[in-house]
């Protein structure tokens, strides 16, 4: 059960030291806050860890507790490998990108994950597939130890609960997330300012690269589908850093009569992430597993290798097969 996985993590966290926590590659808000929040706890149990991601962490999200703290593999990669790794909001293995170097042979893993996907890889396994974020987990998890919530770590996990609801506005938003958030707030976290900073506000890139995308929206001839693209080409063009793609998924999904909306990003000559969202009818998830990716049932992702428009074929082709 949920309860004894907990409790399992619990004891995992008690019984060793000197941790390497990571989460997924182009972290989102849950996944930056689930690795401070990790990073917060163990702080608070004298316990020595070492916070990892392959890539920068986003701007905006600098505010959290010790975020620059968060080692960028590509900037300062570790000078060793760790025997205890705990991962956050990792659907599976492969999403902690190159992260696994630093994997010893014989380390043990603590997953903690909220997609439907999770193949639990890990030693310790926490997947509670209808949290609304690994936030919403890591809540329960630090409510079992007798630590004093502050409102750093309660602001870390508001944002990973605000970022993965879209800002309590996905079917995600349950009951459970609003007594959590209600609790939250009452630790003094400011969530106007935390909308305002990680939802609404957007660098004048971001803008940009968005207007570029928008000019290539397509719809299916049953308009039940729309899909948008971004080359290298444009991000340069714009200035854009990968953050600033994070939101463009969700103008073709917001289409009037759309199913699926889809974003397709040219990774390199050979590739393409597809961001897919789902108004309900399609399970993207199972979708987005089919090519090797995976997420939520409603929004999803997966990498392509190929040629683009190849790639906006086969992957259209399949939406309109499911639909
Ligand atoms: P996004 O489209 O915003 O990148 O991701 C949407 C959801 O799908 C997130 O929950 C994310 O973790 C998941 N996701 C995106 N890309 C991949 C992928 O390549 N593999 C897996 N397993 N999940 C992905
Ligand atoms: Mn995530
Ligand atoms: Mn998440």
């Amino acid at each position: 059960t949920y309860e004894q996985a907990l409790q399992q993590a619990k004891e995992f966290i008690l019984e060793h030291d000197d941790y390497l926590i990571v989460s997924h590659v182009q972290p989102d808000g849950d996944a930056v806050s689930s690795t401070v929040t990790v990073g917060w706890l163990l702080s608070c149990l004298g316990k020595k860890f070492t916070m990892l991601n392959e890539g920068a962490i986003p701007k905006r999200m600098d505010f959290l507790w010790h975020a620059d703290e968060i080692m960028d593999m590509s900037q300062q990669p570790p000078e060793r490998k760790y025997n205890r790794i705990i991962c956050v909001d990792c659907a599976d293995y492969r999403r902690v990108g190159l992260t696994e170097q630093f994997f010893a042979e014989d380390a043990v893993i603590l997953n903690i994950d909220h997609h439907p996907t999770n193949d639990a890889y890990g030693t310790v396994n926490v997947i509670k597939s209808d949290a609304a974020a690994t936030a919403e987990i890591l809540f329960d998890l630090l409510e079992m130890f007798a630590v004093k919530w502050d409102v750093e770590v309660a602001t870390s996990v508001y944002t990973g609960l605000l970022t993965d609801t879209g800002g309590f506005r996905y079917s995600n938003t349950s009951p459970k997330v609003m007594s959590i958030v209600s609790q939250l707030l009452t630790y003094g976290v400011d969530g106007p300012s935390l909308s305002e900073n990680l939802l609404e506000e957007m660098t004048f890139p971001q803008m940009k690269v968005l207007t570029k995308a928008l000019q290539t929206l397509t719809m299916s001839e049953d308009g039940k589908v729309a899909w948008v693209v971004v080359t290298l080409e444009d991000m340069e063009e714009c200035g854009a850093v990968n953050e600033d793609l994070e939101g463009i998924v969700n103008y073709p999904r917001n289409i009037r009569g759309v199913e699926v909306g889809i974003f397709f990003k040219v990774i390199n000559e050979q590739a393409v992430k597809a961001s897919m969202r789902s108004a309900g009818r399609v399970d993207v998830a199972a979708l987005a597993q089919s090519f090797g990716g995976g997420g939520h049932v409603r929004a999803a992702g997966c990498r392509l290798e190929g040629k683009l428009e190849d790639i906006i074929k086969i992957v259209v082709g399949r939406v309109k097969d499911e639909l």
